[in-house]
């Protein structure tokens, strides 16, 4: 379903603590995520087993071509393996780099579903997943959202200054920066200013 920011965070069939870590992201950076994916009855490209199958990972979408989303796809990884075994996760996978609970990290990735150049990978481990992490919107706040924000260019979209990054009529459809921009400008009187 879409979040209040009009961007899909896709929790149905998802385990609860899965669509909990789900909702937390898409609360905490409704500006700069592109769409949270979860469930999906596939295997890998491989053929493989894949965790989106049983509801045990999800997909945070961010571009790692653009400065902004790539800072905080690097954090979010950090953060997933920082405190990968208090929040259950397997391993997580993001710009060519991997963390797994079974071999540490992060270190290169060049396996299944490529680079991960357009979202970070997060699956998640068998085990008491009824339980909501209720610590998990906290650890984004103190290691995610204060060192995301030390940058101008990010605090601007984070806070929604330049309002909201999805088009209310088109829900998964996020606005370009500059268009947000030029939203603003229009708000407040400015159009054609230089
Ligand atoms: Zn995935």
């Amino acid at each position: 379903m879409a979040h209040s920011s009009g961007m899909i965070v896709q929790t149905g069939g998802s385990r609860p603590h899965v669509a909990y870590i789900m909702n937390a992201l898409a609360d905490t950076f409704p500006n700069i995520i592109w769409k949270i994916g979860g469930k999906v009855d596939r295997t890998t490209w491989g053929g493989g087993f894949s965790a989106h199958s049983v509801g045990r990972a999800c997909d945070i979408y961010l571009d790692a071509g653009d400065p902004v989303d790539k800072r905080l796809g690097d954090l979010l990884l950090e953060t997933f393996a920082t405190h990968g075994y208090n929040f259950k996760v397997d391993h997580v996978i993001w710009n060519g780099q991997i963390w797994s609970r079974s071999d540490g990290g992060p270190s290169g990735y060049t396996g299944s579903g490529g680079a991960h150049r357009d979202h970070v990978h997060v699956a998640f481990v068998d085990d008491q997943l009824d339980i909501l992490p209720f610590a998990f919107p906290w650890i984004l706040e103190q290691y995610v959202l204060r060192r995301f924000v030390v940058d101008g260019a990010a605090a601007d979209r984070s806070d929604g200054l330049y309002g909201k990054a999805f088009d209310p009529k088109k829900p998964n459809v996020r606005l370009s920066r500059k268009k947000r921009h030029a939203t603003m400008l229009k708000k407040m009187g400015m159009t054609g200013a230089k």
